[in-house]
């Protein structure tokens, strides 16, 4: 099998029928980064920041991150590189952060955006290393966890006040800075059009969104097997996100466990996904689902099957027996 993933990377990422769709790797360390090669990935979708940060005694310096964010971006050479801001609090703790408090409900709690907000000094130094560490090339900037609008807003007046400080003090600048929100959280799911017209790409964070809207903790074993990710609920909710980011000209990617699982990466490429990223191990099974893919006859599979009432069969079991079929 091996064998025949890496002869798969020689080959375009097309359907069956010759759509391009991008398999993108998840990333967020060094020594992530030789798996861009191995895997064939077209680029890093999610670069987990927060990483360097977890696997540090102290918080990383400025110096150590910037080094961090170039070599990745030297590794990439030239291949399109998504970073995340930091994304702490709920299950990823920093135990060297005094600010953490206790919390009765940590997935629920003070993380990710809203947690660098309120601490807007972490926000700024890693935004700033990151505009050094683009100098001369592209910077794609994700925000983790976004509930409202006004977060989007405000992270980006303090991305506009570092670049004005970089460049009163003439540093090389990104080439261009494409500003992200992770659609993680289902407040988002109400107010599409406007979250489309505020950023330029959203990357869904199935994994989290997942979670909210079943209302499961993803962490939970118990739960793990009971709720399925390719139900009927959740394949309309991946589908309404993706009509949305298509109406409104913005790029829409996935970047959560459900992409690197061929039966559901193939169901989000039927709905519309043209961009999906996996850890590095999956892209050779994905590509292999990918190029066997006639990508009209899903679509059209969805469109008798999607919204039409359940006739009991899960929606799970009628993808596998499409897949099987073909
Ligand atoms: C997600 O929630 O799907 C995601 C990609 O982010 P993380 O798994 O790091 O929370
Ligand atoms: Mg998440």
């Amino acid at each position: 099998r091996q064998e025949v993933y890496r002869e798969l990377r020689k080959k375009p990422s097309l359907t069956k029928d010759g759509v391009p769709v991008d398999l993108l790797m998840n990333a967020g360390l060094a020594v992530d980064l030789p798996q861009l090669t191995e895997s064939g990935a077209a680029g890093i979708g999610l670069f987990r920041t927060e990483l360097q940060f977890m696997v540090a005694s102290t918080f990383p310096r400025a110096e150590a991150q910037e080094r961090l964010y170039r070599d990745v971006l030297d590794a990439a050479r030239g291949k399109p590189v998504t970073f995340r801001t930091i994304d702490i609090g709920g299950d990823k703790v920093l135990p060297y952060f005094k600010g953490a408090i206790q919390e009765e409900n940590p997935a629920l709690g003070w993380r990710a955006i809203r947690l660098t907000l309120d601490r807007p000094g972490l926000l700024r130094t890693q935004i700033r290393a990151l505009l050094k560490a683009c100098g001369g090339r592209e910077l794609k900037l994700m925000l983790p966890m976004v509930t409202e609008l006004s977060e989007i807003a405000q992270a980006r007046e303090i991305i506009d006040r570092e670049v004005r400080h970089l460049s009163r003090f003439a540093h090389h600048l990104p080439t261009s800075l494409k500003l992200g929100a992770m659609l993680e959280v289902p407040s988002l799911l109400f107010q599409l059009d406007e979250l489309m017209k505020a950023v330029d790409f959203v990357s869904v964070g199935s994994n989290d969104l997942f979670q909210f809207i079943m209302a499961v903790d993803r962490g939970n074993t118990q739960l793990a097997d009971r709720f399925d990710s390719l139900s009927t609920p959740f394949l309309r909710v991946l589908k309404t996100i993706a009509d949305a980011g298509a109406r409104n000209n913005t790029p829409v990617t996935l970047c959560g466990e459900l992409a690197g699982k061929p039966i559901s990466a193939m169901a989000l490429i039927g709905l519309g996904f043209r961009s999906i990223s996996m850890s590095p191990a999956s892209i050779g099974p994905v590509k292999a689902m990918l190029t066997e893919l006639p990508l009209q006859e899903l679509k059209d599979f969805f469109k008798d099957n999607l919204m039409a009432p359940s006739q009991g069969t899960p929606m799970r079991a009628l993808l596998q027996a499409f897949a099987d079929d073909r």
